[in-house]
């Protein structure tokens, strides 16, 4: 079954990726219009396709305190890419919900008029958080989840956390009114390509939306081979052996799942092909790194220092101005591009630039 992806030449952007937006566009027509806040580098897990305990053990270094961004200038921040159009804002790390009293943060984001709030988070604080978060104006949570089996959740997260507890945490948020809610499984051959259907059975008709997501080459600690991704075709192949499905429109341009629903009307689910069919075309968004650097591409090597901007008495407008000219330069399109050389190249590890 084909994986459907429009693929029209880059300066001949569709009209409504624009339509209506006022900010700055890259040099491949690109608007800004997401941006990724990565609000820790800090996680409890140590998932071993993304923050490996040989690299982030004991002894690793990670932030200070006074070098992350406060929940005020984060807030000034998201403001400021308002005022630049951004109409959805995701906080993300490292683990968001290891920040301490992360409701406030989210208190003041909600403040902001227009605003799409949400979060993605490993669930396993879930539970415990969901009502504040809810009452604080989060709108709604993505939950990661890779897999069903006890055995091989464990080994994925390596720090032997029990699927039950995410699961705990998925249906706290679900009964506050965080959704619909989204849980993403990031695909590794070898390690939960098994789990690929337990999880469709288990999900489907909850209301919740599952998607699968090829595993990438983001960071250098990873060790990732082409070899290692499960491509959506595959999966979406797989479920359609059991589970007949059709393909679904897009909700909007640039969204980055390509949907797909069950023929019995029993839900809907996506699949995130960022390897084998590259949507660098649609991306229009931008990521603020714990420490407030910007960066244009989650492949990216280099970040734009804002936060001297924003704890050196610089004004908003010329902040706005300063982000404006770096989108407007943008030529990011890694994943197009991506080779077996390019994904040897040094770049930021995703638990730092925010995922
Ligand atoms: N801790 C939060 C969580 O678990 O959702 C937020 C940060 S985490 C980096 C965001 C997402 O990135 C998770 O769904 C994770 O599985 C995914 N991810 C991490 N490394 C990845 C990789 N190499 N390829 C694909 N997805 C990856």
């Amino acid at each position: 079954m084909a994986i459907r992806r429009a693929a029209g030449p880059y300066m001949n952007t569709p009209q409504d990726l624009t339509k209506a937006h006022s900010g700055p566009s890259d040099r491949l027509g690109r608007p800004l219009r997401d941006l990724r806040i990565s609000v820790t580098d800090r996680c409890n897990f140590r998932c071993v396709y993304c923050m490996p305990k040989e690299v982030f053990g004991a002894d690793y270094q990670f932030l200070e305190r006074s070098e992350i961004l406060t929940f005020e200038e984060i807030a000034r921040s998201a403001r400021i890419f308002r005022d630049l159009g951004i109409e959805k804002v995701r906080l993300t790390g490292g683990e968001p919900l290891v920040r301490r009293n992360l409701e406030q943060l989210i208190g003041m984001l909600a403040q902001i008029p227009g605003l799409d709030l949400t979060l993605t988070t490993n669930g396993s604080l879930l539970k415990r958080k969901a009502r504040a978060l809810k009452d604080a104006g989060l709108r709604r949570v993505t939950v990661s989840l890779d897999s069903l089996d006890d055995a091989v959740f464990r080994r994925l997260n390596d720090v032997d956390f029990p699927v039950a507890k995410v699961l705990e945490g998925i249906e706290a948020a679900a009964t506050t009114g965080l959704a619909p809610l989204k849980i993403n499984m990031v695909v590794k051959r070898g390690e939960n390509e098994d789990s690929i259907l337990p999880m469709a059975r288990f999900f489907r008709g909850t209301g919740h939306i599952l998607r699968f997501i090829e595993y990438m080459d983001v960071g250098h600690t990873n060790g990732w081979r082409m070899d290692d991704v499960v491509s959506a075709r595959e999966i979406v192949a797989m479920i359609d052996r059991e589970l007949p499905l059709e393909p679904l429109d897009p909700n909007y341009t640039g969204e980055v799942a390509e949907r797909w629903r069950y023929r019995d009307g029993s839900g809907e689910i996506g699949v995130i092909a960022s390897v084998t069919q590259a949507f660098c075309r649609d991306c229009t968004r931008a990521r603020l790194s714990t420490e407030g650097k910007l960066y244009t591409c989650l492949f990216a090597t280099t970040g734009h220092d804002l936060r001297s901007l924003l704890r050196g008495g610089v004004s908003d407008s010329e902040i706005r101005s300063t982000v404006a000219a770096v989108w407007s330069k943008r030529t990011d399109r890694y994943s197009e591009i991506r080779t077996a050389q390019t994904a040897r190249l040094p770049k930021i590890e995703m638990s730092y630039i925010g995922g």
